[in-house]
């Protein structure tokens, strides 16, 4: 395979402020194909697409910051995604850095995390224009049981569907990961 083609999932943190039945770090056969790096230059030396992901990064908004900034310098040409499911204000300043940003409302999502994603939706519909090359993706969890307010003119693509069992994730990609992905837990600070 190309080194072009390869993707990175990247858990910067394995900390979480959430407890998902079905936690996708959860997932055995998945995570036991994770490779560990301290060191960020330990990465692929070309890569398509980063995906930076946890636990939860945004419980680190500045550690996040500066590996979506470092990130970006290293890799100018790649797409580089945050998933996260935690509004913080320092978004206004990791954003810029990225080529897309994915929320989650998790099942057992409460009236703060809707009030979170009412945060979320007003900061990206005020740089409207600035991040208009950006993509802004929802995922609601079919299980959420509080009414979920979407701003449609803020994500490029939404949608509320059931969570993916790691058996249903293992019926389309039997080897665990996706074609051309690697998934990473980084252990640095
Ligand atoms: S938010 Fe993500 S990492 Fe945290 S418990 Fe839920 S599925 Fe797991």
């Amino acid at each position: 395979m190309s080194p072009t083609t390869v993707k990175a999932r990247i858990l910067i943190t394995e900390d979480c402020n959430r407890n998902c039945s079905g936690c996708c770090n959860s997932y055995s056969k998945i995570m036991s194909r994770a490779q560990y790096v301290d060191d960020l230059t330990d990465l692929p030396g070309e890569l398509k697409s980063i995906m930076i992901t946890g636990g939860e990064p945004m419980l680190y908004p500045e550690k996040t910051q500066r590996i979506a900034e470092e990130l970006r310098g290293r890799y100018p040409s790649s797409n580089l995604y945050l998933y996260s499911a935690l509004y913080h204000d320092n978004l206004e300043m990791i954003i810029p850095a990225l080529d897309g940003f994915h929320y989650t409302i998790h099942e057992g999502a409460n009236k703060k995390d809707l009030f979170l994603l009412d945060k979320l939706q007003e900061l990206v519909q005020n740089h409207k224009d600035e991040w208009s090359d950006k993509s802004f993706r929802l995922y609601v969890d079919d299980r959420v049981n509080l009414p979920v307010r979407i701003v449609p003119n803020v994500w490029t693509q939404s949608n509320i569907s059931a969570w993916i069992t790691e058996q249903e994730l293992l019926d389309q990609q039997p080897n665990g990961l996706p074609v051309g992905e690697q998934l990473f837990i980084y252990t640095g600070n």
